[in-house]
């Protein structure tokens, strides 16, 4: 008997395959936290630079360092997903304990949550769709 449905656990080869995504992915923002350390220096005002063009580089500043902190916070939900791999719960919302799915995880391999989990911890306001109704 099939359970058949397309919520199925993710098949061997699928994991293996995020696993190398994950792998590549994190490489990918070590480089980019590393290469962007050394713009996150000060801007230097003493530099006989115009006004504007020092606007623009505090402003360039400012967005280097929300990457990092973006690819940093990345890197460690990747970290995360390696070890839940190698314990064997790789694929499972952290919240519900739902399969994610493999669509959603070739798109984002680190998800630590399911979507409806996710939308529910950003928006907020689809929530009380979510929820069931409790009245009796
Ligand atoms: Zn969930």
């Amino acid at each position: 008997m099939a359970f058949g449905g397309e919520m199925e656990d993710l098949k061997p080869e699928e994991v293996d395959e995020l696993h190398g995504e994950l792998l590549a992915l994190n490489e990918e923002l070590q480089l980019l936290v590393a290469s962007s350390e050394s713009d996150s220096r000060p801007v230097d005002l003493d530099q006989p630079i115009g006004r504007l063009s020092r606007m623009d580089a505090i402003a360039q500043q400012k967005m280097t360092q929300a990457n990092r902190r973006s690819a940093q916070m990345r890197i460690q939900r990747i970290q995360t997903a390696l070890i839940r791999i190698a314990n064997g719960e790789y694929g499972n919302c952290l919240v519900c304990g739902e399969l994610i799915g493999f669509r959603r995880l070739k798109v984002q391999p680190e998800a630590p949550f399911c979507i409806a989990c996710q939308s529910q911890r950003e928006g907020g306001t689809s929530a009380s769709l979510l929820r069931p109704s409790g009245r009796g």
